[in-house]
């Protein structure tokens, strides 16, 4: 049925910009204990976890888990910057004290702490960036 390049919809008539296969089949919601069993994010109805759409209102169930994954991500990268954060003042407080006290080791010490927690900012920074873009792509 059709050409090659289009996708089988199975009867379905597409009413808006719906793109790729629709599929009726085995269409029937899990059981709430169901251990792949979630709930909808828009209908708000139990719907399939591995399923790409869900059963009941056809949302993009796949598209939701990714973006929640990323701002999980994005969540944990803001809290190892916050501990980084702490980390800095810290050397930095050593730091003015290891050259109030005149001790040289402790102040060569901090300054190379310090210098490995700010790379390490960064890096991270340069990481949300990029968590940040796919989630804009995504969403
Ligand atoms: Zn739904």
């Amino acid at each position: 049925m059709g050409s090659n390049y289009e996708p089988e919809n199975h009867g379905y008539i597409n009413q808006g910009d719906h793109k790729g296969n629709v599929y009726f089949g085995l269409r029937d919601a899990p059981p709430q204990n169901h251990p792949n069993a979630i709930k909808c994010f828009q209908c708000p109805e139990y719907t399939w976890r591995k399923t790409a759409d869900c059963v009941h209102c056809g949302a993009d169930i796949q598209n939701y888990l990714e973006c929640q994954k990323v701002r999980l991500e994005i969540y944990s990268a803001n809290h190892q910057m916050n501990r980084l954060g702490c980390a800095i003042l810290v050397t930095v407080a050593l730091i003015g004290l290891s050259i109030w006290f005149n001790i040289l080791w402790l102040t060569v010490v901090s300054v190379i702490a310090g210098a490995i927690f700010c790379g390490a900012v960064s890096k991270l920074e340069g990481h949300k960036n990029n968590l940040r873009e796919k989630l804009y792509q995504l969403s």
